[in-house]
């Protein structure tokens, strides 16, 4: 059994905490492996190699660091198929499913290749006689990030790309549940020739955590996970006087309006809904319908495609949903079920009768659909992450577009409807971080960038995209004069002539 440890200055390190964790195949239900979880001297080597090698990676050129990334892009695409099924062996989304998901993160890694061009300055000539001034974007130091389990190799794909090619050196605490690929990214990284030390992982848990936040050596940190965790990081992350971005949990609204072609919805709920088994934070979690009959016709169609929804073994190919991620989050999912339930929601598919023959022992579920769920009930307020989909019915667009913005959470929502005006005033209104129009999932592509509001984000900056490059760098602007006329004493405050 291959345990996983840390992965240090280029080299695998085993841990020696004597605290591990648990790695089940969520298909099968057996425990597979373990994973070291770090004490407070492996936290600190792993800061202390980071930190000797961002002096040369920084002073590195560009176009070097540049290339390199081009390189471990390539290597990325050779192995995609390995790491998918390493994401999917782990998590227990279907392969297919994990192939896209790491294109996703390797696209990351694409746009990363550009920085000479993404990471330029900006250059004013002669402001005065003989005075230029010119910004540069320096690398902040050694960076850290910390990842769940739903997107294995996506995410830590979004922070270790855009923190490395700026060049910063960085430090990822990947899911204590789904760690493997992020120790693979990182040997591959040293095999496209990245430099020992730049990339670096921790096996661990909230001590690991804990210790990289109060380290003065980390200068950024970037967390994505749930809320109370995200909050909580940002917080001791700021107070520490780190920068901080931590994104959070989500309840993703559809509004379906009676326009809509609801073939189409139906097809964009059965993906976004069930795809990953509903554990996608830009998951749609919740379709709005606009009228009772427009709710009647979408449970009509979604009915018999929910219960026929293709469900396995996640690496067995052409299926659609594979199983949860663990034991326990099986079981918070189907409590929220039965509180739905208490609360007087209608049940219309009940995921917790599905048994997968042959996979007893695997934390599989059934599709769910929920219907009548109203604002006050605790099931609509929290995150399930499961396949469940919650139909709520209002009157009006405006009542729609109310309830998506009101919720706590603020990171995707979509609309689906013919009307280019309702469509364009929920785009431009809705409090919400990512929207899509006749798109269930929009999640930015990587040279836009991804970032929810409310309770779904804490800090300033999103992932990736420019507003990546500009997390994981610091502006610095020099004035400079070369002149032969002589200037004399200005005891007043400086105005250029
Ligand atoms: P989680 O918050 O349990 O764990 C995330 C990371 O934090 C892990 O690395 C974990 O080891 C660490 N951690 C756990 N407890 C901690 C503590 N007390 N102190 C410090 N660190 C701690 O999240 P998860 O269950 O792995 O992931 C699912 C959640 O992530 C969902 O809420 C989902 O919506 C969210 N998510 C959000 C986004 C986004 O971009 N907004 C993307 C993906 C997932």
């Amino acid at each position: 059994m291959k345990t996983y440890g840390h992965y240090i200055n280029g080299a695998h390190v085993s841990g020696e905490s004597g605290r591990f964790g648990n790695i089940f195949n969520p298909s099968s239900g057996e425990k597979y492996t373990e994973i070291a979880f770090a004490n407070k001297e492996e936290v600190e080597n792993a800061i202390a190699a980071a930190r000797v090698a961002f002096t040369t990676w920084s002073a590195t050129s560009i176009l070097k660091r540049s290339r390199i990334m081009a390189r471990f892009t390539q290597k990325l695409y050779d192995h995609q198929q390995e790491l998918a099924e390493l994401v999917s062996k782990e998590h227990g989304k279907v392969i297919e499913d994990a192939m896209g998901s790491v294109l996703r993160g390797i696209e990351v890694a694409e746009f990363a290749s550009g920085a000479p061009h993404l990471q330029k300055g900006e250059f004013s000539d002669n402001v005065a006689s003989g005075v230029d001034i010119y910004s540069m974007r320096k690398p902040l130091g050694v960076v850290a990030g910390i990842t769940p389990f739903n997107f294995p190799a996506m995410i830590p794909l979004w922070m270790s790309c855009m923190a490395m090619v700026t060049g910063n050196t960085i430090i990822l605490k990947p899911s204590e549940k789904t760690p493997g690929c992020v120790y693979r990214l990182a040997e591959l990284f040293i095999e496209a020739g990245g430099p020992p030390g730049v990339f670096n992982v921790i096996g661990g848990d909230k001590y690991a955590v804990d210790a990289l936040l109060c380290d003065d050596r980390i200068k950024a940190v970037s967390f994505v996970g749930s809320t109370a965790i995200a909050k909580s990081v940002y917080d001791k992350a700021t107070a520490n006087g780190k920068r901080c971005q931590a994104m959070g949990g989500a309840k993703n609204h559809m509004v379906v309006m009676p326009d809509a072609d609801l073939n189409a919805v139906a097809d964009g709920i059965m993906g976004a809904a069930y795809g990953s088994a509903g554990e996608r934070c830009m998951a749609i979690s919740v379709a709005v319908c606009v009228g009772d009959e427009t709710a009647d016709k979408l449970i009509d169609i979604l009915k018999p495609r929910v219960s026929g929804l293709k469900i396995g073994p996640s690496l067995e190919s052409g299926l659609e949903m594979g199983p949860l991620v663990t034991k326990e989050h099986r079981q918070k999912v189907m409590d929220y079920i039965q509180m739905a339930k208490d609360e007087g929601a209608e049940l219309i598919l009940d995921g917790r009768d599905f048994v997968m023959k042959g996979h007893e022992q695997g934390y599989f579920l059934g599709g769910t659909i929920i219907d009548n769920v109203t604002k006050d009930m605790k099931s609509y307020q929290d995150e399930i992450f499961g396949p469940t989909l919650q139909i709520m019915r209002v009157g009006t667009f405006e009542e729609a577009m109310a309830l998506t913005s009101e919720h706590p959470y603020g990171n995707g929502a979509s609309i689906f409807t013919q009307n280019g005006a309702a469509a364009r005033t929920f785009a431009d209104t809705v409090e919400i971080g990512m929207v899509g129009i006749n798109v269930p999932i929009p999640v930015p592509l990587a040279f836009y960038s991804f970032g929810g509001w409310k309770n779904s984000s804490f800090g300033d900056h999103n992932q990736y995209g420019m507003e990546g490059l500009r997390f994981y760098t610091k502006v610095k602007t020099i004035t400079s004069r070369w002149s032969k006329d002589a200037i004399g004493a200005d005891f007043s405050m400086p105005v250029l002539k």
